[in-house]
């Protein structure tokens, strides 16, 4: 490369930093001595170009991606000065598609958590994944009429679906228009896996309303938390090379003994002695095309 294609090469890497908004990597900085969150943190935009995912939804990022609205005709999104309502644009369509179907379940729309940073990545707080554009979470809550205004989304509180002492399901909270719309969300081709508390898979086990077809089932897995709002994780586009998947669920219907594992002390134990702590990710964590979006 001649010289002047390289500079003019190092220029174009340093305006896409500054065009989304983010400090770009002084030349010559060890990426493994940058933390990744606080970089990613900072990009006010979504990086140009069309769109694609990087590396897995606890280590990576994405190009290209773009914003869901701040509300449509059956959603409202929580919290918006975070910044984190973008995604991979076939993640954007999904959570459209289920606020859409949210009539037809008996919701007047859902209330859409956090999905990404504008260029994914990892965050300084909040969750491990939701990195590579293909996270988002949903609030067990119904959409109210009138809508909540700007500052409600900000401040009112999500509800826990669980008894007071946390063992049991409050069936006064969650009721059948949140277990269709789990349901709804759950049977979209386009969604590979759903965590929500196990006292919700295990109710949804049991509800009469699952159907002759199990299937959907499966992708919902039991995991901590998740009794306040659901997540929602998409395959990795078709064709994309760079995304990585995980591995898909076990076979079956997880309502044996992979949900009663989740009853069982076992899952709450304390770490073993000796458990070393995760560091936090720096930028050489991330797939290489995640350090270019900062000229890296
Ligand atoms: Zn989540």
């Amino acid at each position: 490369m001649g010289l002047q294609n390289l500079c003019s090469a190092i220029a174009i890497l340093l305006m896409s930093a500054v065009s989304v908004g983010a400090q770009p990597i002084p030349a010559g900085k060890p990426l493994h001595t940058i933390p990744a969150a606080d970089i990613f943190a900072g990009v006010a935009r979504p990086v140009g170009g069309p769109a694609a995912v990087h590396g897995t939804t606890s280590r990576g990022c994405f190009t290209g991606g773009v914003a869901l609205a701040d509300e449509g005709a059956t959603w409202q999104v929580m919290r918006p000065s975070r910044n984190r309502y973008y995604a991979h644009p076939r993640t954007v369509a999904t959570v459209e598609r289920l606020a859409a179907l949210a009539p037809s379940l008996g919701l007047r729309g859902i209330l859409v958590g956090d999905l990404s940073q504008p260029a994914g990545g990892p965050m300084p707080w909040g969750h491990a994944s939701h990195q590579s554009g293909l996270d988002a979470d949903i609030w067990f809550a119904d959409m109210p009429e009138p809508r909540l205004t700007a500052e409600e989304r900000e401040t009112i509180e999500m509800q826990s679906m669980l008894t007071p002492d946390g063992k049991a399901l409050d069936t006064t909270r969650f009721t059948a228009p949140f277990a269709r719309l789990v349901a709804a969300a759950a049977k979209m081709d386009q969604v590979q896996r759903i965590f929500v508390h196990p006292q919700i898979k295990l109710a949804l086990c049991q509800w009469d309303g699952v159907g002759d077809d199990r299937s959907w089932l499966r992708k919902v897995r039991p995991w901590y938390g998740h009794y306040e709002h659901f997540h929602m994780r998409l395959f990795c586009p078709a064709g994309m090379t760079t995304c990585r998947e995980q591995n898909p669920p076990p076979p079956g219907d997880g309502c044996g003994a992979d949900l009663e594992y989740w009853f069982t002390p076992a899952p709450y134990a304390p770490a073993p002695k000796g458990t070393k702590k995760r560091r936090p990710l720096t930028v050489a964590d991330l797939p290489a095309a995640c350090a270019r979006i900062f000229g890296g």
